[in-house]
């Protein structure tokens, strides 16, 4: 049976204001953010490469590590209302805190419209399928794996 997505507070609540239980919800698990990406400094152009990192679950797209992932992964992106303003630019277009934080609503495929956390993946917004963990690939060839999909 579908869940009940509740008041769709993300669009009455400022981010900064919501609750750590909201915040986390807005999450859609698409694992997108755990990709490695690599920034050109002669371009300062900043693209996604399909590794993720090693504490992802690639089936599951979810993070094996969550609550201690600030002492193991020092590439890993700590979201908070604090720092989101100066994330943004290394967040995909899909994730809801960048779309809510640019004005924008969650698309049909969040759990939080759907009722689903499969939706995300059903949707092919999500890495499953897609991702390679850090551990089988030789970081000296990290640019071979560079994909364009996921910055959309
Ligand atoms: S890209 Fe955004 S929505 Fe997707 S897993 Fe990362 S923080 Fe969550
Ligand atoms: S440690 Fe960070 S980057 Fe790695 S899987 Fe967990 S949330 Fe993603």
């Amino acid at each position: 049976m579908k869940k009940s997505c509740g008041e769709r507070f993300w669009k009455g609540t400022p981010l900064e204001e919501m609750s750590a239980p909201q915040w986390e919800s807005l999450c859609d698990g698409c694992g997108r953010c755990c990709m490695h990406k690599i920034l050109f400094e002669d371009t300062a152009e900043l693209v996604y490469t399909r590794v993720a990192c090693r504490y992802l679950d690639i089936a599951s797209c979810r993070c094996t590590a969550y609550r201690r992932r600030s002492s193991l992964s020092v590439e890993c992106l700590i979201l908070s209302p604090s720092n989101l303003s100066s994330c943004l630019h290394l967040l995909p277009g899909t994730c809801a805190y960048r779309l809510i934080a640019e004005g924008g609503d969650l698309p049909a495929w969040h759990p939080l419209i759907s009722g689903s956390r499969e939706s995300v993946h059903r949707a092919g917004i999500s890495v499953r399928g897609r991702a390679v963990s850090e551990d089988s690939v030789d970081p000296e060839e990290l640019e071979d794996h560079i994909v364009d999909w996921i910055r959309h």
